[in-house]
């Protein structure tokens, strides 16, 4: 009880107030128990204006940002969903209430695991997890209605762009390790539009067609 009331606050003064408004997004942020992807260190702050740490030198988003890059996305129920960086877990259940399904892809072993434990014990069976580099991408699943990277790229890593489909939305923060512009890439046949959708500040996307470690 103590939680609900806390997410309920989050959504109207955090993500409401700013601006996100597509009724579904904000639906599954309203259902599903933020505090559960936090170490339990961190439960408290659940649902703070802020990342949080998750263990591994990784982070969950802000909870605006998880907001914003969902709501970008357009999803509709119907749609086969890629997300790059799947740490807590937190993430891929919002796709999972918005999406026919999830494919999701984390590099640390270890947080991949615990994230496929909740997903499970929370009911999640739409939502695959596979360890591994994401800037490759998932070539057997693809092509992908929508893509969701969720760490900072030096740019767009091409196996995403060519695991697309066609109308197909890629949401990636790109830019320099201590900034990036968030990105809003859509396919038109050949041609891929890109907008910005503003500044933010993620962990590093490590990878082929990311950052070296
Ligand atoms: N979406 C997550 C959540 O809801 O908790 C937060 C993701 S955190 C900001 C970024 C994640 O991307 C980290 O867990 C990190 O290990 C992972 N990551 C970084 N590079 C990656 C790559 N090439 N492939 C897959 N995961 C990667």
């Amino acid at each position: 009880m103590k939680y609900e009331g806390r997410r309920e606050k989050m959504v109207r003064t955090q993500i409401e107030a700013r601006g996100v408004s597509d009724p579904a997004v904000l639906r599954a942020i309203r259902k599903i128990p933020r505090h559960r992807f936090l170490p339990e260190a961190f439960q408290d702050q659940a649902y703070d204006d802020c990342p949080l740490p998750i263990g591994h030198k990784q982070t969950i988003s802000q909870p605006y940002t998880v907001a914003v890059m969902t709501e970008a996305l357009g999803l509709t129920g119907r749609e086969r969903v890629l997300e790059i960086g799947t740490g807590s877990g937190y993430q891929s259940a919002i796709l999972a209430e918005l999406a026919e399904w999830v494919y999701s892809i984390e590099r640390i072993p270890e947080l991949a695991k615990s994230a496929r434990e909740l997903l499970d014990e929370l009911g999640y069976d739409n939502v695959a997890i596979r360890v591994g580099d994401g800037t490759r991408g998932w070539k057997s699943e693809a092509p992908f209605d929508r893509i969701m990277v969720t760490a900072g790229a030096p740019k767009v890593p091409e196996p995403l762009l060519q695991q697309l489909g066609e109308g197909g939305r890629l949401v990636i923060p790109v830019g320099d390790p201590y900034t990036q512009t968030m990105t809003r890439v859509t396919r038109r046949g050949s041609e891929f539009q890109h907008e910005s959708l503003g500044a933010y500040r993620f962990v590093e996307l490590i990878g082929e067609y990311g950052w070296d470690k």
